[in-house]
C-alpha cells in the first residue's frame, strides 16, 4: 500500500511545508503516537452531522432529540468497540489523562495502587491521595508479571482485604512495546486487585476487548485513534464509579436537587455514566470518536498491523548499519510492538536532530522525554535533564544522550515518508 493503509484514508496528506534548503515538500507526519490525523470518514461524518447538532439530554426539540440519540448511540458504539460486558459503563471524558484522573477520584478509601515506573505520566501521577507502589522497569514481559505478583503477594500478606488497583499500559508510548495485559490482569485478579488498562497507544493499533483481556477498566483518547482532539473514554466496571462522588458536580450529573430546612442542599446523583459527565458534554467529540471506532472495526486491525509492521521493518533494516543510532527497548529489539520506535543518535541532542529532520526534510517526529521521565532515565541509563515540561531538554551538542527521538506511524503513513526518514537519518 504505497499511499498508506488503503481502507483507512486520513486527512492532511496534501500538506506541503517549506524547507530551509529551499522549495517545498509533502509533510511527513511521523508523530502518530502523539496525535493521529483524523480519518477522512470521521471528518465526513462530523461534517454531515454538524448542521443538525443541538443540546443533549435537556431539549424537547427535534434536533436535541436527534443529538441525544447520536450521543447515546456513540456510547453504545464505543461499548461494542471495546467488547464491554453487561453492566459496564462508558464514560465520555476529555482524554486518557482525564479518564485516569476520573478513576483516581473514584478509588475507594485506603486503596493501594500499583504502577510500573515505565508508565506515561498520565498513568503514573493521578493517584494522589492513594498509597502508591511504583514497580521497577522490567526487562521482559514475564518479569513484569512476576514483579506484579510479588508486590501483590506482599500486599496480601499485609492487608488481605484492602482494595487495590493496578494500572498498566497496553503499549508503551516510548518503545511501542506490547505489555502482557492479559497475564497482568490475571495476576491482579488472583490477588483480589483490580486493573485499569491505559490503552492510549494500544487502541489505535489493536482490538481491545475488555472481556478477553479481562481488565476492569480501559482508558483511551480519541485524538490518537484518528478522531479530533477533546474526547476520551473511561469504560468498565460500574460499581466504583457509581459509589464515588461525581468527578464534576453540576447539571446533568444530578437527578434531584432540593434545598434543606437547615439551608443546605440535598443532591441525588445519577448512577449511570452521566454521574461523571456534568455540564454540556462534547457531543461532536463523542460522535467523532465513535465514528473512528466504527471505521477501525470495519477495516479490521489486521491490515493496519501488517502495514505498520512493514514500516517498522523499513526503519530497522534501513538503519541497522548506522552505528550511531541506538533504538530503545525494555524487552529487546525484536519484541512485538505497535508502530512506535524511539532511538538516540550518538553525538546528537534529540531536539536538534528532530529540528533538522523538520527543517531540512519536512519530517515531523517527537523528541524529548515523552512524558515518561522515569522510563527514559531507565532506558538512557543516566539522568535525563528535566525539560520542565514533556518537551526537549537542552543537552550540550556532542555530549551523552539526554533525550530521545520518536518516530511513529499509522493508517495514513505512506512508504515514501518512512523511506525519506531513513534517508534523512542516514
Ligand atoms: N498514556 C499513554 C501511553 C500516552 O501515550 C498518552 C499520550 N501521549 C497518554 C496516556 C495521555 O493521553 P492524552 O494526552 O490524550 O490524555
Amino acid at each position: 500500500a504505497p499511499s498508506g493503509c488503503a481502507p483507512l484514508p486520513v486527512l492532511g496528506r496534501d500538506v506541503t511545508v517549506p524547507l530551509v534548503t529551499g522549495g517545498e515538500v509533502a509533510y511527513a507526519a511521523l508523530d502518530y503516537a502523539a496525535s493521529a490525523p483524523a480519518l477522512q470518514r470521521v471528518w465526513d461524518d462530523v461534517a454531515a452531522y454538524a448542521p443538525y447538532y443541538g443540546s443533549v439530554h435537556r431539549g424537547a426539540g427535534h434536533l436535541s432529540q436527534l443529538s441525544t440519540e447520536l450521543f447515546e448511540n456513540a456510547r453504545r458504539t464505543v461499548a461494542g468497540f471495546l467488547d464491554c460486558r453487561d453492566g459496564d459503563q462508558v464514560v465520555f471524558t476529555r482524554s486518557t489523562t482525564d479518564s485516569l484522573n476520573l478513576l483516581a477520584a473514584a478509588l475507594p478509601d485506603d486503596c493501594q495502587v500499583f504502577v510500573f515506573e515505565t508508565e506515561h505520566h498520565a498513568a503514573l501521577l493521578p493517584w494522589r491521595g492513594a498509597r502508591v507502589t511504583f514497580l521497577d522497569a522490567p526487562d521482559s514481559p514475564e518479569q513484569a508479571v512476576r514483579a506484579l505478583e510479588h508486590a501483590l503477594a506482599a500486599l496480601a500478606a499485609r492487608d488481605p482485604h484492602g482494595p487495590a488497583l493496578v494500572c498498566v499500559t497496553g503499549a508503551s508510548n516510548v518503545t511501542g512495546e506490547l505489555w502482557p495485559v492479559r497475564e497482568l490482569a490475571a495476576a491482579a485478579h488472583a490477588h483480589g486487585a483490580r486493573i485499569v488498562l491505559d490503552a492510549a497507544q494500544l487502541a489505535p493499533h489493536h482490538a481491545v476487548s475488555l472481556r478477553e483481556l479481562d481488565v476492569d477498566w480501559v482508558a483511551f483518547s480519541g485524538h490518537k485513534l484518528y478522531a479530533p482532539f477533546g474526547a476520551g473514554v473511561l469504560a468498565g466496571r460500574a460499581d466504583w464509579l457509581r459509589e464515588a462522588e461525581p468527578y464534576l458536580a453540576g447539571g446533568g450529573a444530578s437527578r434531584k436537587v432540593a434545598r434543606r430546612e437547615d439551608g443546605g442542599v440535598d443532591v441525588q446523583w445519577h448512577d449511570s455514566a452521566a454521574r461523571h459527565e456534568a455540564g454540556s458534554p462534547n457531543v461532536i467529540g463523542a460522535y467523532a470518536l465513535a465514528s473512528a471506532c466504527t471505521a477501525l472495526a470495519e477495516a479490521g486491525f489486521g491490515t493496519l498491523a501488517a502495514h505498520e509492521e512493514r514500516l517498522i521493518r523499513t526503519v530497522r533494516d534501513g538503519l541497522a548499519d548506522v552505528p550511531e543510532v541506538r533504538f530503545l527497548s525494555l524487552f529487546g529489539d525484536d519484541a512485538p510492538r505497535v508502530g512506535v520506535l524511539s532511538f538516540v543518535v550518538d553525538g546528537w541532542n534529540g531536539s536538534h536532530f528532530a529540528a533538522a529532520l523538520s527543517a531540512e526534510y519536512g519530517i515531523g517526529v517527537r523528541d524529548g522525554l515523552f512524558c515518561a521521565h522515569p522510563l527514559l532515565r531507565a532506558l538512557l541509563g543516566g539522568d535525563p535533564r528535566d525539560g520542565g515540561e514533556c518537551g526537549a531538554p537542552g543537552a550540550a551538542p556532542g555530549g551523552p544522550a539526554l533525550d530521545a527521538i520518536r518516530v511513529s506511524f499509522g493508517a495514513g503513513t505512506p512508504d515514501e515518508h518512512v523511506e525519506r526518514f531513513v534517508r534523512a537519518v542516514r
